[in-house]
């Protein structure tokens, strides 16, 4: 089986804050995790630095990368294979993993005045040489695969409308649609239905759970609704205080388990 995430004694902290304390993991290929815990326990932060977010960049010329270590982090992080972090040390080039890994933010981060087509072609940039992107020009292929994208996620009749007019079951899954566009090998998806009503959230987990088990991507998903976790899940990392609480088969989650975890935190129950 192959890895795609392999994390050691990961630490975080921002400002002297400490944020994540001595992750470690391993995440194989095909598998679906869901990432939960209480608010402000370190999923997001711990999702970052899966990514390479954490090096802050966001994918911009050479020149406006900041210093490729930071004394906030420890520990190394490797990804599909790739080095992203080890001993703390940021890879400066982590343009081309970014390529592979598709990102789902809770609020869809789409351009809300381009079309949805053009928001899903945005996938492509990372594939694009630098030139050819820049200029936005696509290929017949690429505009193929967009447009499959947003088939396979039921919204091809949307393709020529504006992103913004879409409601937000939607517009998510033009973010899946321009993730599955990009052929991300790996989704990484924070709180991608904490924004939404049951029926679109319903929807989008319906999108994941197919992209894993259809196409075998990985997926890690950071979910407050911890109900949604035991039913599009096998496996749940559950994150307290930036520590690791719990790693396992999904039904750990009982009530008392869920007590012990969220404390008071009422929102979150099964
Ligand atoms: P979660 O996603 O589980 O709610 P976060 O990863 O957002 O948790 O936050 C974990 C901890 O790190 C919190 O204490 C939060 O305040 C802190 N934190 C996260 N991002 C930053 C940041 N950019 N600057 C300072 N502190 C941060
Ligand atoms: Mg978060």
């Amino acid at each position: 089986m192959q890895t795609v995430i392999h994390v050691q004694s990961l630490n975080k902290s921002f400002g002297g804050k400490q944020a994540l304390f001595n992750l470690g993991l391993t995440v194989d290929a095909g598998e679906m995790v869901a990432l939960i815990g209480p608010s402000g326990s370190g999923k997001s932060t711990l999702l970052r630095h899966l990514s390479g977010l954490a090096c802050g960049d966001r994918g911009l010329s050479r020149s406006r990368r900041p210093a490729t270590s930071d004394a906030g982090q420890a520990g190394a992080v490797h990804i599909l294979n790739r080095c992203v972090q080890s001993s703390g040390r940021l890879d400066p080039d982590v343009r081309r993993l970014r390529a592979s890994i598709g990102y789902i933010f809770q609020q869809f981060n789409l351009v809300g005045r381009m079309s949805v087509l053009n928001n899903v072609l945005m996938g492509r940039l990372g594939r694009l040489p630098r030139w050819r992107g820049t200029l936005g020009l696509f290929t017949a292929e690429d505009r193929e695969l967009a447009m499959a994208s947003l088939e396979r996620v039921g919204l091809a009749d949307r393709a020529w409308q504006r992103a913004s007019t879409l409601s937000g079951g939607q517009q998510q899954r033009v973010a899946i649609a321009r993730a599955l566009t990009q052929q991300a090998e790996l989704i990484l998806a924070d709180e991608p239905i904490a924004s939404l009503d049951p029926e679109s959230a319903r929807k989008v987990m319906d999108i994941l759970r197919d992209i894993n088990e259809t196409d075998g991507k990985t997926v890690v998903v950071t979910l407050h609704q911890v109900d949604y976790a035991a039913r599009y899940c096998g496996r749940v990392i559950a994150l307290k205080s930036g520590r690791i609480h719990f790693d396992g088969a999904v039904d750990a989650l009982t009530g008392p388990f869920l007590n012990e975890l969220y404390g008071g935190d009422l929102d979150a129950s099964l």
